[in-house]
């Protein structure tokens, strides 16, 4: 018998028959040519230019959370999100195994240790309870910090991940790092967009990062942004951003060691262009996943990822995990699925698997372990929700 042939027929039900099928596409369906010529007409292609401010402004009013500093990248962003909190060399940082590993080197960026911790089921984010038993068991707090009881090292932060843009347990989690005296990070880079109780991702954390990546839910072409409430913080950011320069009309003055990680006014411009048509991105990618859901809920051995309760999820990455009886059937799926002209993927290899990674700290990762067994991402384009590539209706 053959096991997969209803979700195979499903996801034709779901999908336009158009292929080869991308798992995520950019869509340029706004302004993105007019604001692009603007620079070059202007000459403003660099690291200065208008467009640069202006979507700071119009992501942290997106967002909500005060400050947005633009970025060349999400992992240079939470590099320096990191830095921001205070995190030195040979602290260590929690986070999850189950991530892109962007999350984990942006650690290591900063000399520290990275310290895996497992996640739980319904979001794929850490687990507060299994971290709260653990640390429990491996930490104590001695004055105003916490330590990993065995190696000895300050445990600096916490370093949660929305994981495809569904919004982690971040309440629990914020306790849980208050109590223990740890800084809260979060990795909102796939979470443009996701709310939880109608607060953005990204907005608990002292400091949180973006990604626009090409394969994110809008792209600059390469790109992030640093997020927070904190404005002597968002003041720090762009100065060490900026190369560590101190304002002066012509001199070339620095007081630190910064960074060069400003975000280009063209990719700035594109990002002014695509944020210009996120609310349709991010309905269109609704109405995707919600015929996935429909389409996919009638089968057995097949759990749709769905936003958790009191979340609304961007579906940046639409997901599906092959439970019961299609239990094994990860790699036939992914097989068959890419033969057949729709791109599919399996999970990130959780961290702890990677070579560079293997003999970090970690908690027992059981869950991590048999979500990476079992998980498969499907075809998410924004247009697919539409049912037709966008300007050809
Ligand atoms: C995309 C991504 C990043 C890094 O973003 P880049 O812009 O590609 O550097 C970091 N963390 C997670 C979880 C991501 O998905």
């Amino acid at each position: 018998m053959d096991r997969l042939a209803p979700l195979l027929a499903a996801l034709d039900r779901v999908l336009p028959s158009t292929r080869p099928l991308a798992l995520h596409e950019p869509a340029f369906i706004g302004r993105e040519r007019d604001y692009l010529l603007d620079c070059l007409d202007s000459g403003w292609v660099s690291s200065v230019g208008p467009y640069v401010d202006r979507f700071e402004g119009e992501l942290a009013d997106f967002t909500g959370i005060g400050h947005a500093i633009a970025v060349v990248n999400g992992t240079a962003a939470l590099h320096i999100c990191l830095l921001l909190v205070g995190v030195e060399p040979a602290d260590e940082v929690l986070l999850p195994a189950l991530t892109f590993v962007a999350t984990a080197n942006a650690v290591r960026y900063c000399g520290a240790i990275p310290h895996f911790v497992d996640c739980e089921r319904t979001t794929l984010g850490i687990d507060p309870q299994a971290l709260e038993q653990y640390l429990r068991e491996h930490a104590e707090l001695r004055g105003s910090a916490c330590y990993n009881r065995s190696s000895g090292r300050r445990i600096r932060a916490l370093l949660p991940m929305h994981v495809f843009g569904h919004c982690c347990d971040i309440e629990a989690l914020a306790e849980l790092a208050w109590r223990w005296k740890l800084q809260l990070v979060e990795d909102a880079a796939e979470a443009l967009g996701s709310r939880r109780d109608g607060r953005h991702c990204g907005a608990i954390g002292r400091v949180s990062a973006l990604s626009f990546n090409g394969n994110k839910t809008i792209t600059t072409g390469g790109g992030g942004a640093i997020l927070t409430m904190d404005v002597e913080l968002a003041r720090r950011a762009k100065h060490l951003t900026t190369t560590a320069r101190v304002g002066h009309r012509w001199a070339f003055v620095h007081d630190e060691v910064g960074y060069n990680y400003r975000l280009p006014n063209l990719n700035a411009a594109l990002g002014c262009a695509q944020l210009e048509r996120l609310n349709q991105l991010l309905d269109d990618k609704r109405a995707l996943a919600e015929r996935y859901r429909e389409a996919l809920a009638p089968l057995s051995g097949v759990r749709f990822l769905t936003e958790p309760p009191g979340c609304r999820s961007n579906y940046w990455l639409n997901a599906v995990l092959l439970e019961g009886e299609l239990a094994g059937c990860r790699d036939e799926l992914l097989e068959r699925s890419n033969a057949a002209g729709l791109m599919t993927r399996p999970l990130w290899t959780p961290m702890h698997w990677l070579p560079m990674y293997a003999e970090f700290p970690r908690m027992a990762l059981p869950v991590t372990e048999a979500v990476a067994a079992c998980l498969v991402n499907l075809p998410s384009s924004a247009w697919l929700g539409q049912g037709v590539p966008y300007g050809t209706t």
